[in-house]
This record gives structure tokens, C-alpha cells and sequence, in this order.
């Protein structure tokens, strides 16, 4: 039981520091490419960290509670702790790729942040591979790719206005 608990603690941290690297990434570079004012990059991607951190904690609440009210549940672990372990691990994500943002410009910032948050999400899928699934190869190809993905549309969307 004890086991079960921590496992739904650990999919809420992981996953919203997975999706924090990811989303916070493709912000910083799409912004980026279209404004390189440092405090507008930071502005940007400030808000949706703080925004997405709420809604993917009251997300995680809400579908975790409707897991628990399933008539077989076996869930015994704490709704709000759950969205708390979802909200901080939002935030701390969310900051890494911002760091760079902080001693560089453009375009070294975006090309570190791309290169802070893959060091994350391979830190993060080794993790996961040891906890979880035991496959680090497969795992870290998948993240490769939905990080990348994510990047890619950022810096698309970023590049609609002409200069
Ligand atoms: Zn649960």
C-alpha cells in the first residue's frame, strides 16, 4: 500500500516536471524569436508557469479524485498533496529553462535553455526509467521527441510575424 501512495505522488511530480521543462522551453524559444527583450522573454514565460502550475494542479486533483471514486479504488493517497507535489514540481521545472534568461542574450539564452531543459528531462527519464519502467533508452527517445516537438512549434509560432 505503501508503495501505491508513493506512486501516484511520484506520477504527479514527474509529470509536471516533465511537462513544466517542456511547455516553459517552447515559450522561452517561440518568445525569443520574435522579441529579444530579456524582461518580455521572462514575462512570458513567468506567466504561463505560474498559470499552467494552477491548472495542472487543479487538473491533478480533479482527475485523481475522480480515480478515487471509482467503485474498485484502492487509492489511498491525499488529493491535496497530490496537486501540491504537481504545483511545486510545475514551478521548479518551469524555472529551469528561464535561468539562462538571466546571464546571456539571445540567442545563446534560447540555445541554453534548450540545453538546460534536455539536461532536465534526461535527468528526469533516468529517474523515471529506475522507478518506474526500467526502459531509459525508449524513454529518453520519447521525451527527445515531445521536447523537441514542443520546441519546434514554440520557435514556428514565434517566427509568424515578419521582422
Ligand atoms: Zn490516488
Amino acid at each position: 500500500m505503501i508503495f501505491r501512495i508513493r506512486q501516484d505522488y511520484l506520477r504527479s511530480l514527474v509529470f509536471g516536471f516533465q511537462d513544466a521543462l517542456v511547455s516553459t522551453t517552447g515559450v522561452v524559444v517561440g518568445i525569443s524569436a520574435a522579441i529579444h527583450d530579456p524582461r518580455i522573454i521572462v514575462l512570458s514565460a513567468l506567466v504561463t508557469v505560474s498559470v499552467e502550475a494552477l491548472s495542472m494542479a487543479a487538473g491533478q486533483y480533479l482527475s485523481e479524485k475522480a480515480v478515487h471514486e471509482l467503485p474498485n479504488s484502492h487509492h489511498e493517497d491525499k488529493l491535496i498533496t497530490g496537486s501540491l507535489f504537481m504545483f511545486f514540481s510545475y514551478i521548479i521545472g518551469g524555472f529551469i529553462p528561464i535561468i539562462p534568461i538571466f546571464f546571456t542574450i539571445y540567442p545563446y539564452s534560447s540555445i541554453l535553455s534548450v540545453v538546460f531543459a534536455f539536461i532536465g528531462l534526461f535527468v528526469l527519464v533516468f529517474l523515471r526509467a529506475k522507478l518506474f519502467t526500467g526502459k531509459i533508452w525508449r524513454s529518453a527517445i520519447e521525451m527527445l521527441f515531445v521536447g523537441g516537438l514542443a520546441t519546434f512549434v514554440g520557435l514556428l509560432v514565434g517566427s509568424i510575424f515578419p521582422k
